[in-house]
């Protein structure tokens, strides 16, 4: 099957991508995304300060950590989880907008997360993204310049977790090749919107 943008009808479904940070799943999903344009967008709520050049209601919506509390307590998200000391959640409201549109949905976020979702929309699909290996993982989290030495060391241990935790995923990938780690990313959308 080509991988070129298809016309015919699809299934919208939920997606779910996670891995460990530091793999690249924020680059592929971004790649993944520019060439599948049907495929909606929601943006996670995070208690983490933001990093330089991200921007609120963007990259994330930034709250406070009394603010992420109210939301939880009002039920506002289909799943949340603490992700390196901080909390991450995903707003019901922004995964039924897109849903109600009929557009698929990648949802980018931690394996605790993943699996929580699953609870609620049983049909979704869970991909697993992982490096070619774990000295190649720690060289990509090193090389982004973003994490102090403390926050590398917690990021390689939950990579550990991640993975055994992972292992009901419905798909397994490597991020080795950028390229072609996109089309499989783009084979296995397809196959299952189909
Ligand atoms: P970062 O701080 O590097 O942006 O993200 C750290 C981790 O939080 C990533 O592994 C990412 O998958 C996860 N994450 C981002 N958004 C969400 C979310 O909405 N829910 C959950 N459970 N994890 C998330």
């Amino acid at each position: 099957m080509s991988l070129e943008e298809k016309t015919s009808v699809r299934t919208p479904r939920l997606f779910v991508v996670s891995g460990p940070s530091g793999v690249g799943k924020g680059t592929l999903v971004e790649r993944v995304r520019q060439l599948r344009s049907h495929i909606g967008v929601t943006v996670s709520a995070t208690t983490r300060p933001p990093r330089v050049g991200e921007k609120d209601g963007v990259s994330y919506h930034f709250l406070s950590d009394e603010e992420f509390e109210r939301r939880v307590a009002a039920g506002e998200f289909v799943e949340w989880a603490w992700v390196h000391a901080h909390r991450y959640g995903t707003l019901l409201s922004e995964v039924e907008a897109v849903l109600g549109r009929g557009e698929s949905v990648i949802l980018e976020i931690d394996v605790q997360g993943g699996l929580n979702v699953r609870k609620i929309y049983p049909d979704a699909v869970l991909i697993f993204v992982d490096a070619p290996s774990e000295e190649e993982l720690e060289r990509r989290l090193r090389g982004r310049g973003t994490e102090s030495e403390e926050s590398i060391a917690l990021r390689l241990q939950n990579a550990a977790e991640e993975r055994e935790l992972a292992r009901s995923y419905d798909v397994h990938m490597i991020n080795d090749v950028l390229e072609v780690a996109t089309d499989e990313l783009l084979a296995t959308l397809d196959t299952y919107e189909r």
